[in-house]
C-alpha cells in the first residue's frame, strides 16, 4: 500500500485473504442496482436482496437465519441489550472487543466479567448465579489484540449446564478458520446462540450479520435499536456481499496461506528474541512494554517499509504495548522474509 507517497508492506490489516481490492468484488459493486437505502429496513429501505443476502450468509456460518447490520459495533451494541435487561446477568471475557463492553453497558444487565479465558473462574461465576433472570456467556472467538481463539466448545458446554446463552462475535475468526471459512465455531462444531460476523474484515467489504435461530432474527428485527432506527444496509454492497461469501468459501489455498505465514512469524520472531504469546490465528502481539518503545519500533519499521501499527492502552491493558502483526494471504514469502528482515534490524539489546 501507498502511504505518505511511498510504498509500504501492510503487516497491519484485518483483510486477511485479501479480497479488499479484489477486482471481482469492484465488478459485483458495478453491478448493484443501486447505491443507498432510503429509510431504515421497517420503514422502506427492505430489499428482497437483503433478505437473499441474509439467506446466503446464515447458510456460510451454518446457522438458520441472519440479519445485517451496517456494521460490527451496531450488531453488537443493538443485539446485547435487546437479549438482556436489568434482571439479567451477561458473562464477558476480560479481552473481549469494545462494541462488547459497551453493548453490555447499554443492556444494563449486571456484567460479570471473567478473567481472560479462565474457564473455572467463568463456571464458578456461572454457580454463583442468584435470580430468575437470563443468562448471557458472550466472547470473541479471536480475540482482536491478543490473536488467541476462544474455546468455544467448552464456552458452549458451560452455557448448557447452566442454561445459558451463547454470543460468540466472529469478526476475526469468519473467513479464516472452518469449513468454507465458516469461523471458529463451525471449526469446532459449536452453534452458538447468537453469532456475530463481521464483513469488513476477511470479506473485504463493510457491515456485519447476526446469525441464529429464526425467532433471533425476528426478536432482533423488532428489538435491535441499531437495526431499527438506522438505515437499511447499502444496495450498493449486498452484490459485493454476494461475491464476496463465494470467493471466502472457495478460499482454502488463501486460508492456508496466511496461517502458513502466521506460524512462520510467530516462530522466526520468537527466534530473534522479541514475546510473542501463544496463538493460532493471524494477528500477531509482539510485547513491547511501553507506550514509547510501541512507537519507536513502529516507527523504526516503518523507515524499512513495513507497515505496522503499535497498539497501546487503553486499546490493550497498561504494561502490554504492543505491535499487532497480520500478514495477509497475498503477501509473498519474499514479502514475509522482509517483514523478519526488518524485526531483526530493529531488534535492540533489552
Ligand atoms: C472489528 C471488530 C468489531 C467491529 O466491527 P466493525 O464492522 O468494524 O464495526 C466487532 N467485534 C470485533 C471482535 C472486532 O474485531
Amino acid at each position: 500500500m501507498r502511504q505518505a507517497g511511498r510504498d509500504l508492506l501492510n503487516f497491519c490489516s484485518n483483510d486477511y485473504l485479501g479480497f479488499a481490492s479484489d477486482p471481482r468484488l469492484l465488478d459485483a459493486l458495478r453491478s448493484a442496482a443501486g447505491v443507498g437505502a432510503p429509510a431504515s429496513r421497517l420503514i422502506t429501505g427492505h430489499l428482497e436482496e437483503h433478505e437473499a443476502t441474509e439467506r446466503l450468509l446464515a447458510s456460510l456460518v451454518r446457522l438458520p437465519e441472519a440479519l445485517l447490520f451496517t456494521s460490527g459495533f451496531a450488531a453488537n451494541l443493538g443485539t446485547i441489550p435487546a437479549l438482556v435487561g436489568p434482571d439479567d446477568v451477561v458473562f464477558s471475557d476480560a479481552l473481549n472487543h469494545a462494541s462488547l463492553i459497551d453493548g453490555c453497558r447499554l443492556s444494563r444487565a449486571r456484567v460479570e466479567v471473567y478473567p481472560h479465558g479462565d474457564l473455572e473462574a467463568l463456571e464458578q461465576a456461572l454457580r454463583a448465579r442468584r435470580g430468575a433472570g437470563n443468562a448471557l456467556i458472550v466472547s470473541d472467538a479471536v480475540f482482536s489484540m491478543d490473536g488467541d481463539v476462544a474455546d468455544v466448545a467448552a464456552l458452549r458446554g458451560l452455557a448448557d449446564i447452566h442454561d445459558a446463552w451463547l454470543m460468540v462475535d466472529e469478526a476475526h475468526g469468519l473467513g479464516v478458520f472452518g469449513p468454507q471459512g465458516a469461523g471458529v465455531c463451525a471449526a469446532a462444531g459449536v452453534q452458538p446462540d447468537v453469532l456475530v460476523g463481521t464483513l469488513g474484515k476477511s470479506f473485504g467489504a463493510s457491515g456485519a450479520f447476526v446469525a441464529g435461530a429464526p425467532a433471533l432474527r425476528a426478536w432482533l428485527i423488532n428489538r435491535a435499536r441499531s437495526f431499527v432506527f438506522s438505515t437499511a444496509y447499502p444496495a450498493a454492497l449486498l452484490p459485493v456481499l454476494r461475491a464476496a461469501a463465494s470467493l471466502v468459501e472457495a478460499a482454502d489455498d488463501r486460508r492456508r496461506r496466511v496461517l502458513e505465514h502466521a506460524e512462520r512469524i510467530r516462530r522466526e520472531a520468537r527466534g530473534l528474541g522479541y514475546e510473542v504469546p501463544e496463538g493460532e490465528s493471524p494477528i500477531i502481539p509482539v510485547l513491547v512494554g511501553s507506550n514509547e518503545r510501541a512507537i519507536e519500533l513502529g516507527r523504526a519499521l516503518e523507515e524499512r517499509g513495513v507497515l505496522v501499527v503499535g497498539i497501546r492502552p487503553p486499546t490493550v491493558p497498561r504494561g502490554t504495548a504492543r505491535l499487532r502483526i497480520t500478514p495477509m494471504a497475498t503477501h509473498t514469502d519474499t514479502d514475509v522474509d522482509h517483514l523478519l528482515e526488518a524485526l531483526a534490524a530493529i531488534r535492540s539489546p533489552a
